[in-house]
């Protein structure tokens, strides 16, 4: 099929990718000139396992195209594909603007009939705003039809969850466009759950902000756990083996971040709250996981007491592990409070820090992992990166003033640790 992605980023980038990889031909539209530039010239602006080979496949095979054009990828294809930011206002609601634009530019750009699909995660209702805005600024009124399809894939694993999806969710407001979407994504052999357009957009929120209650459930227990001596690496194994629990997203840690679990939480309570109820369950998920950040630096401070003129060494600056994403990482918040403290800092990270200069100006980058403890007093584990378990502890003992480690991942054995000489602190043990 002809199919165009309106917004080259994380998610419509990776899509558009796995669209040409099952055969489709598509269109990739950025209004970031540099991007498309980048892209163009078979750069990749993101890291993202797996994508490079696979960009380059299909840009061989001529399958996929880059463009900063709009009008080029609408009238160029039969199905597009909204993949731009939806970012939180101050007040938690989402800023739509760049929906809207979009909506406005395929609108304008429309010579016959189209299927306009939204993969952005959106508040429900959003669809029918994008069909009244298309109708307004459509000149040729044309026919066309609004879906649904919310996308679900994680960063560091994007690839993969796009190539072999738990689920596909498409929602209509007519059976016209069902027959094409279902064609888009037979290849990827999923179930597809073909809904109402209220619905497929109230599923990605809720998906989300459940994924975003288990982390702090979790974490809750976790602080539990720490008082009353016991293990939460061992509760959450012992819990998450019943099938209907589950054992992933059960892992202790200092809180959840990335660009979309605290914008999609913020949003939901916020549309909960406009259609007339109070989401306190979900405020509670909220202030867990603020706490959880206080209660990590507060066992920094208790440990080490006064910041000023110590220095620290950070593992991690990604949100988490296999990306290069830093937006609203809790390493980065985390490296902002000590640097805040007086404290100064050197830090590594296997792919994000290039990402991270801009908000951290003022650190040591270092490219070795194993280097990073090098005269400091202490070290600290903020991103869940699989490569920190083969840190040479050894070399990070002998480098460090004193061999104290603040571990906000729970990598590493505290008996173990204890054995080898560390001060080790973690969470919930
Ligand atoms: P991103 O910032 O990585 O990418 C968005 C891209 O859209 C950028 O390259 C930007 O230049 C481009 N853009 C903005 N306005 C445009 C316009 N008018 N025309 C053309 N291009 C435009 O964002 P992302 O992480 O890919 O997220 C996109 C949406 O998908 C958001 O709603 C997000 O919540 C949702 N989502 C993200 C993830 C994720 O893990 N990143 C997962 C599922 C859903």
């Amino acid at each position: 099929m002809k199919l165009s992605i309106i917004g080259t980023g994380y998610v419509g980038l990776v899509t558009g990718t796995c669209f040409a990889e099952v055969g489709h031909h598509v269109i990739c539209v950025d209004n970031d000139a540099a991007k498309v530039k980048m892209l163009q010239a078979g750069g990749i602006p993101i890291y993202e396992p797996g994508l490079e080979e696979l960009v380059k496949k299909n840009v061989a095979a001529g399958r996929l195209k880059f463009t900063a054009s709009t009008a080029e990828g609408v009238q160029n294809s039969d199905v597009i594909f909204i993949a731009v930011p939806t970012p939180p206002q101050p007040d938690g609601s989402v800023d739509l603007s760049y929906i809207e634009r979009v909506a406005r530019d395929i609108a304008a750009a429309m010579t016959s009939y189209k299927i306009v699909v939204d993969k952005s995660t959106v508040p429900v209702k959003t669809g029918e705003k994008v069909t009244e805005t298309i109708k307004r600024y459509c000149t040729a009124k044309t026919e066309f039809d609004v879906v649904s399809n919310p996308e679900f894939l994680r960063e560091g694993f994007a690839v993969g969850d796009l190539m072999k999806p738990d689920r596909v969710v498409i929602g209509v407001g007519s059976q016209r466009p069902v027959a094409a979407m279902t064609e888009i994504y037979t290849p990827f052999n999923a179930p597809i759950i073909v809904t109402d357009i209220n619905s497929a957009e109230l599923i990605k929120h809720a998906a989300n902000s459940f994924l975003a209650l288990k982390i702090s459930y979790i974490n809750a227990i976790a602080t539990v756990c720490e008082a009353a001596g016991a293990n939460v690496q061992e509760v959450a194994q012992g819990i998450g083996l019943d099938e209907r629990i589950g054992r992933r997203f059960l892992n202790a840690g200092i809180g959840f971040g990335g660009s979309c679990f605290p914008k999609d939480l913020s949003a939901f309570i916020k549309i909960s709250e406009q259609v007339g109820y109070e989401f306190k369950l979900l405020k509670e998920v909220q202030r867990i996981n603020a706490d959880q950040m206080e209660r990590f630096v507060k066992k920094i401070t208790d440990t080490l007491w006064v910041l000023k003129d110590k220095k620290i060494g950070v593992l991690g600056l990604a949100f988490k592990q296999n990306t290069d994403d830093v937006r609203s990482s809790p390493a980065i918040d985390l490296c902002q409070r000590l640097l805040k403290d007086g404290a100064t800092l050197r830090v590594h990270d296997p792919k994000a820090m290039d990402k991270a200069k801009s908000f951290l100006p003022n650190v040591t980058y270092v490219d070795d992992m194993n280097a990073v403890a090098e005269g400091c007093d202490a070290l600290v584990v903020a991103t869940e990166w699989d490569e920190f378990k083969q840190l040479d502890l050894a070399r990070a003992k002998a480098g460090l003033t004193h061999p104290i480690m603040f571990d906000g991942r729970n990598l590493f054995d505290p008996a173990a640790m204890e054995k080898l000489g560390w001060i080790y602190k973690s969470v919930g043990r």
